[in-house]
């Protein structure tokens, strides 16, 4: 089985179509959304109709929540409450109500898929380090799980030759055989923040028992025009471009 998975896509469509098309080729069985499908990118309704046609597996992204008034954004920046409520503007009565069926986690059948963290997905806690990442390793109910939030691509490891110790590491292929846990941010699709502005995703083949996190250059000039043309915060456009 070939899985696709998709990390915070935030309304960025040109950046979405390429992945989809390096999926397309790779043949990916199932695709996989960590969240934030919305929020930030001039394009939330044609992300959101990509991920139905494809009949995704998709879990609920802090972004998604406020979009829909499920979460409060005092605790958002001004650009991200800008977005929130350009968006907001935008979504039909359909596509909130797609958003407002999205369930915090799902279980398939090798792996996992959360936004933030597995044990508390409701925080929408970040995982930035071995420590945070200790609880949700714990309570994994299988092997892989795959999660999004910071937009920076990282893997925290339980290895099966010892499965007390937690690793960090920024390494593209997990080798998911070696592993007793492996919990994967599969970085962000839309808004990459580890200062390479190519498009992350990630492929799980549990044939060849790996991950892969891959990057993917994609028309970053057509997007930073479709945010100006929006009247989005220009902040939004210029980040695309620098990958913060
Ligand atoms: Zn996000």
């Amino acid at each position: 089985m070939k899985y696709g998975i998709l990390g915070d896509i935030h309304g960025n469509l040109s950046a979405l179509e390429e992945v989809l098309r390096c999926m397309d080729l790779e043949g990916i069985d199932r695709l996989l959304s960590v969240g934030d499908v919305i929020g930030y990118g001039a394009a939330p309704r044609e992300c959101i109709r990509h991920l139905q046609e494809r009949s995704a597996h998709v879990v609920l992204g802090n972004h998604d929540a406020a979009c829909i008034d499920r979460l409060d954004v005092t605790t958002f920046n001004n650009y991200a409450r800008a977005a929130v409520l350009w968006t907001k503007g935008v979504l039909t009565r359909e596509d909130r109500a797609w958003i407002g069926k999205l369930p915090m986690t799902v279980h398939l059948e090798h792996c996992s898929v959360a936004h933030g963290t597995l044990h508390k997905p409701e925080l929408y806690d970040y995982i930035q380090s071995t420590t945070d990442a200790d609880p949700s390793l714990d309570e994994m109910p299988l092997p892989v799980c795959f999660v999004g939030h910071s937009h920076v691509p990282v893997a925290l490891l339980r290895l099966r030759e010892d499965p007390t110790r937690t690793y960090y590491t920024k390494e593209p292929v997990i080798d998911t055989e070696e592993a007793y846990r492996a919990l994967v941010n599969v970085g962000s699709v839309g808004q990459p923040r580890d200062e390479d502005p190519r498009a992350a995703y990630a492929i799980f083949d549990t044939e060849a028992g790996h991950v892969r996190i891959q990057r993917v250059e994609y028309d970053i000039q057509r997007e930073m025009r479709r945010i100006r043309e929006a009247g989005l915060p220009e902040m939004l456009a210029a980040r695309l471009e620098w990958g913060v």
